[in-house]
C-alpha cells in the first residue's frame, strides 16, 4: 500500500475505530479553526482591514488612512513574530503541527478522501477542499481589497483584483493537492526558519521505551516530514531537501505533530506495556545526542 494511503488508513481509519482520537488531534482541530476564526474576523467584522483599490482603510469601523491602519497592523505583527521567535525557540515547530492553515487543508484533504472511496464522493471531496480554500483565499483579500472593487472599479481594477483572488484560491488549492505536507518537509520558508530557530528546543519527540516497541514501522510511514521519530533521540539528521539545509537534525525538522505518537499508541493499545513514543520536555540527555557526529 502507498506510504500516503496507508498513513491516511492508520490515522483515520484504525485510530478512529478504536476511539482513539488522540488529544493532539483535538487540540489540532480547535487550535485551527480559533485561529482561523480570529483572522477571518479581521475583515468581516471590520476590526482592521486595508483597500489597496480606493484607500478607504478600516480600523475598529471607523475610516483611517493608511499610515493609521499600517501602524495597527505593524505593532501586534511584530509582537505576533517576537512570540512566534520565542515559542519556537524554546518548542520548536509546534506551529506548523498546530496551527498552520496550510497544514489543516492538507489534514482536511487527507481526512475527505479517506472516507470517499468512490468516484462521486471523491469529486465532492474535492469541491470541499475547493470551497475551503475559496473561503481562506477570499478572507485574505477582503483583508486587501473591499469587494465594491468588483462592482465599482475600472476593467483593469476588476481584472487585477480577479488575478489576485484566483491566483490565491487556485495556488493555494493547487500547492495542497500536488504537493500536500511535501510542501511543509522541503518548500515551506516559514517552516525552514522555524527549524533554524528549533534546533535546540527542549520539547519533541522521545523513544521513551524501546523496549516496548514491536518494530512495525508505522510511525515512520505515517510521519509527514519523512523523519525517523524512533531515531530522534540519537541525533539522527536528515538530507538536505528544497528550502531545508543539509545538516538539520530530524529534530529541528519534527513539526511536533504527534502523529507518529497516535500510532504508536494504537498499535501497542492492547500489549500491556508503555507506549514507546511520547510527545513532551525532553531530558537533558536527549538534547546533548543532538550533537550531529563528526
Ligand atoms: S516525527 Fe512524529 S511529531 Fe515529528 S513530524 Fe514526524 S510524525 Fe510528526
Ligand atoms: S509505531 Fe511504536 S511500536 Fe511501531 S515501530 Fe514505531 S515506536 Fe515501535
Amino acid at each position: 500500500m502507498p506510504v500516503g494511503k496507508l498513513r491516511q488508513k492508520v490515522l483515520y481509519g484504525t485510530s478512529r475505530k478504536r476511539g482513539m482520537q488522540h488529544l493532539y488531534s483535538r487540540i489540532r482541530i480547535l487550535v485551527a479553526i480559533v485561529s482561523t476564526l480570529a483572522v477571518a474576523a479581521l475583515p468581516i467584522f471590520d476590526i482592521l482591514r486595508f483597500d489597496v483599490w480606493s484607500g478607504r482603510h478600516v480600523l475598529l469601523g471607523e475610516q483611517v488612512s493608511f499610515s493609521v491602519a499600517a501602524k495597527a497592523f505593524a505593532y501586534p505583527f511584530l509582537g505576533i513574530n517576537i512570540g512566534i521567535l520565542i515559542v519556537s525557540k524554546s518548542v520548536g515547530r509546534y506551529l506548523c503541527g498546530f496551527a498552520c492553515p496550510y497544514g489543516a487543508m492538507t489534514r482536511l484533504r487527507e481526512w475527505i478522501r479517506f472516507r470517499s472511496k468512490d468516484p462521486l464522493p471523491r469529486l465532492m471531496a474535492e469541491v470541499v477542499l475547493f470551497t475551503a480554500c475559496a473561503l481562506l483565499g477570499a478572507v485574505v483579500f477582503s483583508f486587501w481589497v473591499h469587494w465594491d472593487v468588483f462592482m465599482e472599479g475600472s476593467s483593469l481594477a476588476r481584472l487585477l483584483a480577479t488575478v489576485f483572488l484566483g491566483s490565491m484560491v487556485g495556488g493555494l488549492y493547487m500547492l495542497v493537492r500536488v504537493l500536500g505536507m511535501g510542501f511543509c518537509r522541503g518548500w515551506c520558508p516559514s517552516g525552514a526558519y522555524f527549524a533554524l530557530l528549533g534546533a535546540d528546543s527542549t520539547t519533541g519527540i522521545e523513544f521513551e521505551h524501546p523496549e516496548a516497541c514491536i518494530e512495525c514501522d508505522l510511525c515512520d510511514k505515517v510521519c509527514p516530514t519523512d523523519l525517523k521519530p524512533r531515531e530522534m533521540s540519537g541525533g539522527a539528521h536528515r538530507e538536505g531537501i528544497g528550502l531545508y539545509a543539509e545538516g538539520m537534525s530530524n529534530f529541528a525538522n519534527c513539526i511536533r505533530c504527534g502523529d507518529c505518537v497516535t500510532v504508536c499508541e494504537v498499535v501497542t493499545a492492547k500489549n500491556e506495556t508503555p507506549v514507546p513514543l511520547r510527545m513532551g520536555v525532553l531530558p537533558p540527555e536527549h538534547r546533548e545526542s543532538r550533537e550531529r557526529p563528526g
